[in-house]
């Protein structure tokens, strides 16, 4: 198949390219590289069946060619950038989500939309299901992501009633790996670079909030079997296994083998108590769950940090020192 992938160049985009290319697929990434990084798909420059267009997915889309699907996952999606881009963050769910679908209508294409956990806001139930309706402050800072998301959903389906387009919604729970900014201010990486560089590592509020944390190897597997499956509507992929973001630090320090202490920040406005997917209708419909344990990701992630990212940092730390030194 021919697949576009907006986003192509992040965190989780990056991460499919590599996939798809392996099973013999032809790709198109496509990012304007806003919270992306080039260096996430450069291993892949060169390769026949692989393609990167830097642009904006909330501009005019002109692609040659068949495609036959789009995987839709431009967007900022760590609070840090999505509070740093508001406007960019709304536009990208609805003016980049609305070229997609147009897009994906006039190539007569699949569409997969990268939606969140986030719709659910804070929420009144617990764990969330698809049928739950979330629970969002439009107006808060975290609004602009949200509600976007909200958008981009409702959007999708407009699209799939009016316009008969398959379309595949995966609201995503948080998912950790490689290739995730030490700098994007999620939990996981945020600790990693912390507990590796011997730093205080810093938990907001007293650390008891929930996530569900999803390694990336089994959210991409879960987002191939959704485009297999004949399923329109929302289907939850994370990993129902909830911990404390406390236990995070503490395992991640652990695990990093390293001297650092947790420190408490301020809890950020609207920051959502708890989070725990209701993974039922994946398990049924896709056969789907999450298969590495939160451990054994972290350990992933921590010796991919190891070599790929602190070694660089700490570099740029003494080329600094030696370059002030010079002066
Ligand atoms: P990311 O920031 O690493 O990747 C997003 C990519 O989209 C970046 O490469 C960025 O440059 C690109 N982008 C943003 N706006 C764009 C635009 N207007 N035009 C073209 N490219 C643009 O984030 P991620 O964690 O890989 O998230 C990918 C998708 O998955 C997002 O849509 C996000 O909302 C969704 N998601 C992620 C998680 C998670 O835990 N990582 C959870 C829920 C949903």
């Amino acid at each position: 198949m021919r697949i576009l992938i907006t986003g192509g160049a992040g965190f989780i985009g990056s991460h499919l390219c590599d996939f798809l290319l392996a099973r013999g697929h032809f790709v198109i990434c496509m990012d304007n590289l806003c919270t992306g990084a080039i260096r996430n798909v450069e291993h892949l420059a060169g390769h026949d069946r692989f393609t990167f267009i830097k642009q904006d997915v909330t501009e005019y889309l002109f692609i040659g060619g068949d495609i036959d699907w789009i995987l839709h996952f431009a967007s900022p999606a760590s609070p840090m950038d999505y509070l740093r881009l508001p406007i960019q963050t709304l536009k990208v769910g609805s003016l980049g989500t609305h070229k997609a679908l147009g897009l994906a209508k006039e190539k007569g294409a699949g569409f997969l939309l990268a939606s969140t956990s986030e719709v659910y806001g804070d929420p009144l139930v617990h764990p969330q299901s698809e049928e739950y309706w979330g629970n969002v402050s439009p107006i808060g800072p975290r609004g602009v992501y949200d509600e976007a998301k909200r958008f981009a959903e409702a959007l999708t389906m407009a699209y799939h009633r009016s316009h008969g387009i398959d379309v595949r919604i995966a609201r995503i729970f948080n998912t950790f790996g490689p290739h995730m900014r030490k700098d994007d201010g999620r939990a996981v990486p945020t600790f990693i670079q912390q507990a590796l560089e011997g730093e205080d590592v810093t938990v907001f509020g007293d650390g008891q909030q929930t996530r569900s944390f999803c390694y990336i190897d089994d959210l991409v597997d879960g987002i191939c079997r959704l485009m297999q499956a004949p399923v329109n509507g929302p289907v939850n992929l994370g990993n129902p296994e909830e911990m404390t973001v406390l236990e995070m630090a503490e395992l991640i320090i652990g695990l990093a083998k390293s001297e650092s202490a947790v420190v408490h920040r301020p809890l950020p406005v609207d920051d959502p108590r708890g989070r725990r997917p209701d993974i039922t209708k994946a398990r049924s419909i896709l056969g789907w769950k999450p298969r590495t344990s939160v451990r054994v990701g972290i350990e992933r992630t921590i010796d991919w940090f190891r070599t790929e990212v602190v070694p660089s940092s700490k570099e740029q730390s003494e080329e600094t020192q030696s370059k002030s030194l010079r002066q």
